[in-house]
């Protein structure tokens, strides 16, 4: 299947929650919100908001202690560490510890619980990131101070105290006692905490059963896979496989099995994950957003992507990349790229994956000419090759087209373009694509 990009909202319980997934978005780690309820012994139950599958962590922020139920969240990260629990610290509530809360080993995991706003680089040297949080970082299950951090060598991502990347159970860097590197305040981690302070979070009033109304925050991200929009939007959150039903509601005898029915819902016109059959796939045998998590692209991350296709595009093409950008936008339908909305980017890092697989879809118009494919052509073809920079080369200097064309002329000795012979021509047409190159000395030379 075509790789696709698709614009989708996701919703989440807390702004803080939709901020944090933003951050793990721009750092291409894999995140499921809410995946699970865990229960205790007194049978109170919670939900941790994020599980990283790829890394094996729960993660939890709030804005403050005291929001949760602090001690409930111990207990959780010792579960899901999968040891026994027992009290010794007093910052947490510790009441209920002799209540322990069931993990199944398929959720064992490490757990992280942040406090306060999310981090930011504070000053020149952007060190102490966590400095709004109360605790200087995120807790583990006994111990605080825990930092996001990269592993400067291979980009393994984790958390370890102080950010120390040398930690990281990849162990590029191997040396746990001498070369302490704080990498807390690696600058891919600081441009993702940026990208979620500067998300765009929309906070919506929602019904929650008896008449009563709650808050849910939302994003628009975009998704790389063909269909997920549309499998998000018709979901109706109670799927279930049509073979599913039918084996329940049919006598045994009557119920032939077929592949499809285990394919598509039986609630919503789409189909069913393949691996948990109760949350919508964008295709048959595809699946869910919660089995297979495919990090999103924000607004600025969208941006930042199309500019490196872009690139990759002018390199793969030999053109120079202000000719590739106005390609992209025009197949986006925007004049300028603060004009395109994330559908709009959708749509480009969608049309501009394409060219990149199939380098001959791609007709760039007025592709620069080199000296020597220049003394190639006929005088007729230089003739075209100035007519078809023109109207580009009057976008560019922001001169109107009878004066770039009467430019022209000037700069090669003729009063009308017919007058002109070949060599006259190429020399305009080395002219044309030096002002194209370099817009500033079309104004020079006019002064
Ligand atoms: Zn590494
Ligand atoms: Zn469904
Ligand atoms: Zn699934």
């Amino acid at each position: 299947m075509a790789l696709a990009y698709e614009v989708i909202t996701t919703s989440f319980r807390t702004e803080l929650h939709a901020r944090w997934s933003a951050v793990f978005d721009r750092l291409q780690v894999p995140w499921v919100y809410e995946p699970q309820v865990f229960t205790a012994g007194d049978g109170r139950t919670c939900m941790p908001a994020f599980w990283l599958p790829r890394e094996r962590i729960w993660f939890d922020a709030v804005t403050a202690p005291g929001h949760e139920d602090l001690g409930w969240w111990r207990r959780f990260a010792a579960a899901a560490g999968g040891w026994e629990y027992y009290p010794t610290d007093t910052f947490f509530d510790e009441q209920d510890w002799d209540s322990p809360v069931h993990v199944d080993e398929a959720w064992h995991g490490r757990a992280l619980l942040a406090f306060g706003p999310l981090p930011m680089a504070y000053g020149d040297d952007g060190l102490d990131v966590w400095q709004s949080s109360p605790e200087g970082g995120m807790w583990v299950y006994d111990d605080a101070m825990y930092w996001w951090t990269l592993c400067p060598v291979c980009g393994y991502f984790g958390a370890e105290y102080f950010g120390q990347a040398e930690r990281l159970s990849c162990e590029c860097l191997n040396d746990r006692e001498h070369n302490k590197t704080r990498n807390g305040h690696d600058v891919r981690l600081l441009k993702a905490y940026q990208d979620g302070w500067n998300e765009s979070v929309e906070e919506v009033l929602v019904a929650v059963g008896g008449g009563r109304a709650g808050h849910q925050w939302r994003r628009r991200a975009l998704i790389p896979r063909q269909g997920a929009a549309e499998a998000a939007r018709h979901c109706v959150a109670q799927c279930r496989s049509v073979a599913e039903v039918l084996r329940e509601e049919l006598p045994e005898e009557a119920y032939a099995d077929a592949e499809e029915g285990h394919q598509l819902c039986d609630s919503c016109p789409g189909f069913v994950c393949t691996g948990c059959g109760a949350e919508p796939a964008a295709a048959p045998g595809e699946y869910c957003r919660s089995c297979e998590p495919l990090p999103l692209l924000s607004d600025a991350h969208a941006r930042d992507l199309l500019n490196l296709r872009a690139i990759e595009l002018s390199r793969l093409h030999k053109e120079q990349l202000k000719i590739i950008h106005p390609v992209i936008n025009k197949a986006m339908g925007v004049r300028w790229r603060g004009d395109a909305r994330l559908a709009d980017l959708a749509v480009g890092l969608t049309q501009v994956e394409h060219w990149l697989a199939h380098p001959g879809s791609l007709q760039i118009p007025n592709p620069t000419l080199s000296e020597e494919e220049i003394d190639m052509l006929s005088g007729a073809e230089v003739r075209q090759e100035i007519a078809a920079r023109v109207g580009t080369l009057s976008a560019v200097v922001h001169d109107t087209i009878p004066m770039v064309q009467m430019r022209i002329n000037d700069a090669i000795g003729v009063r009308t373009r017919a007058e002109a012979d070949e060599e006259q021509l190429r020399a305009g047409l080395r002219q044309v694509r030096l002002w194209l190159q370099a817009p500033a000395s079309y104004r020079e030379a006019a002064g």
